[in-house]
């Protein structure tokens, strides 16, 4: 029997990676964040001094990437060459530079078996952009959870802000706009919701609205 599959794609800060964690544990399934696989590339790009656009220098370094998840107490630390990146990949800058890289079609081919060889049983939780129209296009539940520019761009300020990072909303908002823009516009996996994806606005839904409406779905389909 093929294991079960839950894609969650959508635009950057929708909160996909909030959802698809909740549904994991509440699954118990394994999890997929295939950003993270994008990001940490981009730091090993930025490592070995290659550059974001330079797809003959980068697609070696995706096929031989040597990252792993390890997830202790509920945590996922990303590790890359044996050195915890998990906070380092998150920042703005990699973010813009993983959907540079993200952007040529030989990297997303490299990495696509990787990212299928998440999908064991129990079941799988997959989270990106491409989830249910590439890397999982035979999903048995396909999810695209979206939100305003503004309300993303408030979300990441909040946390930010939490964390007590010295960010303005405007600049993150530009940030969004132009990475929404990299992501939809590309030849290769656009983000685009897949024609039998559920599509969830997130604009003006509490995380639990999101999750109870994806549960049900979820049930209905399994
Ligand atoms: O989701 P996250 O913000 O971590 O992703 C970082 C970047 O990686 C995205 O802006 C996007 O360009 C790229 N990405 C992708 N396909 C995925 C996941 C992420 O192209 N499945």
């Amino acid at each position: 029997d093929k294991v079960p599959v839950v894609t969650v794609d959508g635009p950057s800060g929708a909160g996909k990676g909030t959802l698809s964690t909740l549904i994991a544990e509440h699954y118990h399934w394994r999890f997929l964040d295939s950003g993270a696989i994008y990001r940490v590339l981009a730091v090993a790009a930025t490592h070995h001094g290659i550059s974001p656009d330079d797809e003959l220098g980068i697609v070696p370094l995706a096929s031989s990437l040597d990252v792993t998840f390890e997830t202790i107490n509920g945590h996922t630390r990303v590790i890359l060459e044996g050195e915890d990146v998990s906070d380092d990949i998150r920042t703005e800058d990699v973010g813009a530079l993983a959907s540079k890289v993200a952007a040529l079609p030989t990297v997303r081919e490299a990495l696509l078996r990787r990212q299928r060889a998440f999908a064991e049983e129990p079941g799988l939780v997959a989270d990106g952009r491409d989830m249910g129209t590439v890397v999982f296009p035979n999903a048995d539940v396909k999810i695209f959870l979206t939100a305003s520019a503004e309300a993303r761009a408030q979300r990441r300020y909040d946390q930010l802000k939490d964390k007590g990072f010295d960010v303005t909303l405007s600049r993150l908002l530009s940030d969004i706009e132009a990475r929404d823009k990299r992501d939809s516009g590309r030849s290769v996996a656009p983000l685009v919701a897949a024609s039998d994806a559920l599509v969830l606005d997130s604009t003006s839904m509490s995380i639990k609205q999101v999750l109870d409406k994806a549960k049900d779905f979820i049930d209905s389909k399994l």
